[in-house]
């Protein structure tokens, strides 16, 4: 009898060379599947994937944590509604005065990556700062501790960031649905090739309760991920060493040390 194996287009999109795909995919199938002519053989079983899990298996395909990206996605889509949809609501006022405004990150955030919600801004802002005022009381030149410690006390927020407490959520929620899915060989392998977890997500993921036999899976092929970063470093380090007289060309490594700092922080402005 005789099998036809069909790459998934999102490995063969992840090894346009030939040679890395010999080097690296193959032997990542042996170890995870037992032997080659498994994978090669198997009916292919389509996936049963909840919504984020989707999400997720589509994210294993670009660049950076997939984890990272989709809490991106979805804080940027919580600004926007928070600042333009929900910006008359009196419990979005309630939120922001309560937290003493958006805190760093998220601050920046809606000023830096949205054009129309400058007037949202002015109208929480205008509320928190009335009423921060207000609370603080008034202080005079020479007013005593009493009226100090009061201005103090008002400084401080009574809740936390309403997009940070959006982005736990949506973190764990991410998580879970990953290490739900992880017993799927096609959503593992789909992990597997992707740039994996940066640290802080990996943390997260092995502090949740439970899943145990998922989190073995995670690690198993986070280890591969950080095995072949490890690699393409090193490659990097080895064509930048004048000792070498190289000239050979960057390959893709060239764009590993950036993938480093990806990998243990985080994408920029998640935390
Ligand atoms: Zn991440
Ligand atoms: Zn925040």
């Amino acid at each position: 009898m005789c099998y036809r194996y069909t790459m998934p287009a999102y490995i063969a999109q992840s090894y346009p060379n030939p040679a890395r795909l010999t080097r690296e995919f193959f032997p990542a199938c042996l170890r995870y599947n037992g032997i080659i002519w498994t994978i090669c053989t198997l009916e292919k079983q389509p996936m049963k994937l909840s919504s984020r899990a989707h999400d997720l298996f589509a994210a294993f395909q670009q660049s950076g944590c997939p984890v990272c990206r989709l809490t991106n996605d979805s804080i940027h889509h919580y600004l926007f509604s928070l600042t333009y949809e929900f910006v008359n609501k009196p419990p979005t006022h309630e939120a922001i005065r309560a937290a003493r405004g958006l805190c760093n990150s998220h601050g920046w955030h809606v000023i830096e990556q949205f054009n129309n919600t400058a007037l949202g801004i002015a109208v929480l802002y205008e509320g928190l700062i009335r009423n921060m005022l207000k609370d603080m009381g008034s202080v005079k030149p020479g007013d005593g501790r009493r009226q100090l410690s009061k201005a103090a006390g008002a400084l401080a927020a009574r809740a936390e960031c309403p997009a940070c407490t959006h982005q736990a959520t949506t973190e764990d929620h991410i998580l879970r649905n990953l290490l739900d899915h992880m017993d799927q060989d096609e959503f593992a392998a789909g992990f597997r090739v992707s740039a994996g977890l940066c640290l802080p997500h990996l943390r997260q993921a092995l502090e949740r309760p439970g899943q145990q036999a998922a989190k073995a899976v995670l690690v198993a092929a986070q280890q591969d991920i950080w095995d072949r970063l490890r690699a393409d470093l090193a490659e990097y380090i080895r064509k930048n060493d004048h000792r070498f007289n190289t000239t050979e060309e960057m390959g893709p490594e060239g764009d590993s040390p950036r993938r480093a700092i990806d990998g243990m922080s985080g994408m920029k402005g998640i935390r």
